[in-house]
């Protein structure tokens, strides 16, 4: 590499385009009216725990669900940094987007950029009209971190199609969505990022067992998902046989480079504003919420930056690694912060919306901040190997 190129953890300074702030505030006012309908609740963590296929719906009727996708396949063909704008408006105000969220964030770019055209045609526009919810089948059982030694393996049959079977874990939301994307063996090769390939797996097919994981909060979000020598056509091969781990290290861009890796928890400080302004605030409160701010304004300019690096179709995986380290580790401070500013019992059966609730809600959901897409030590490997490369 010369020693001309830009450092992979150099961040253009973003202006948001002039369009940014009229679709701000046509976002707030959807927001408005989704609020008096009882659908927005300021919860932490919507993108996670917030499924409500109707308010999906009518995001997509608004042009707000893959957003970024071309218009001849449903899409409203605008940039990544108007998705941005739309995507953190609705994480800042927790409104429940789980639905839709894989499919908007990463499946819909994966089909684009490695679909057939009949798989194009089929998938994208109903993923834009928010009829059509991904999973993502990429963990295991001691394939998480090291994910290319994924065991999951599928077998040609004799019509021209795949068996897969094995077990993935985690997978968010498979007991609700229509298809996952599974990362599966194909073939036995020396270099185990060879011979790696991804399906499209229908969640309701024939041999597909779904196994409840919960939370600690009890909640239902997560599954074991079991693939019993499910049998699939050959068009539900999605990209070329072998050419899985580049397809998955690009989707894995995606996944972890947008405001939802900082943005977690911001209902959690909205709310706690919203208790401060009935009290008597001190000096010190104000310096905690003063520092949170802080750190959330610099962190969202670096977001920001990954956005415009998607834009200009250059890559953003090591800078998405080190705002996602940054960011989610903030998700954590934030929690800890508004609990020592505000000392509230946390109480998940409080009234919905709540401040006890939703600090419960937040603490509840903490431990998988920093593990979700990626944890912060594989994140750091990331980046200083591309430091070393530069
Ligand atoms: C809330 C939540 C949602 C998730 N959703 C999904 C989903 O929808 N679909 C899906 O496929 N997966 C999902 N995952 C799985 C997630 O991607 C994995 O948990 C994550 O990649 C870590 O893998 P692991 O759990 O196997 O931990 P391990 O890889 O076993 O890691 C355990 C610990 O060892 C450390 N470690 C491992 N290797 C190294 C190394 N080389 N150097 C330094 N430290 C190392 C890790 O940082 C970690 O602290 C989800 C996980 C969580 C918690």
């Amino acid at each position: 590499m010369s020693p001309a190129t830009p450092s992979p953890i150099a961040f253009p300074d973003v202006i948001l385009p002039q369009s940014a702030s009229q679709l701000r505030t046509e976002v707030r006012s959807f927001l408005d009216e989704e609020r008096a309908r009882g659908t927005v609740l300021g919860r932490p963590d919507s993108w996670l725990a917030g499924w409500d296929p109707g308010f999906s719906r009518r995001l997509a009727e608004r042009g707000w669900v893959g957003m970024a996708l071309p218009t001849e396949y449903g899409g409203a063909g605008r940039g990544f940094l108007e998705r941005y704008v739309v995507i953190e408006e609705l994480l800042a105000a927790g409104a429940p987007v789980s639905a839709h969220w894989v499919s908007d964030r990463q499946a819909g770019p994966s089909v684009l950029e490695h679909g057939t055209d009949e798989q194009r045609r089929f998938f994208l526009p109903r993923i834009a009209a928010g009829q059509c919810f991904f999973s993502i089948g990429m963990s295991e059982k001691g394939s998480g971190s090291d994910l290319a030694s994924v065991a999951t393996r599928a077998e040609r049959t004799t019509t021209g199609g795949w068996r897969l079977t094995g077990t993935k874990m985690w997978t968010g939301g498979a007991h609700a969505n229509d298809y996952a994307i599974v990362l599966a063996r194909t073939d036995e090769t020396e270099d185990k990022h060879a011979g790696l390939s991804q399906f499209i797996v229908d969640l309701r097919a024939p041999g597909v067992r779904i196994e409840p994981i919960r939370l600690m909060s009890g909640e239902h979000r997560f599954n074991a998902l079991h693939l019993e020598g499910v049998e699939l056509p050959g068009s539900m091969l999605l990209g070329r046989r072998g050419d899985g781990w580049k397809q998955v290290t690009g989707e894995l861009a995606f996944e972890r480079s947008g405001p939802e890796r900082y943005l977690s928890t911001f209902p959690l400080l909205v709310s706690l504003l919203r208790e401060l302004e009935q009290r008597s605030v001190t000096a010190e409160q104000l310096t905690h919420v003063g520092i949170l701010t802080a750190r959330l304004h610099s962190i969202r300019r670096l977001s920001l930056g990954v956005a415009a690096s998607l834009d200009a179709g250059a890559p953003a995986d090591i800078r998405a690694a080190l705002v996602k380290d940054l960011g989610t580790r903030l998700e954590g401070t934030l929690t800890e912060t508004v609990r020592s500013v505000l000392p509230t019992p946390a109480d998940p059966h409080a009234t919905p919306g709540s401040h006890p609730e939703l600090l419960a809600f937040a603490l509840l959901h903490s431990p998988g901040y920093t593990l979700r897409g990626g944890t912060n030590e594989i994140l750091r490997g990331i980046i200083t190997r591309g430091l070393e490369q530069h």
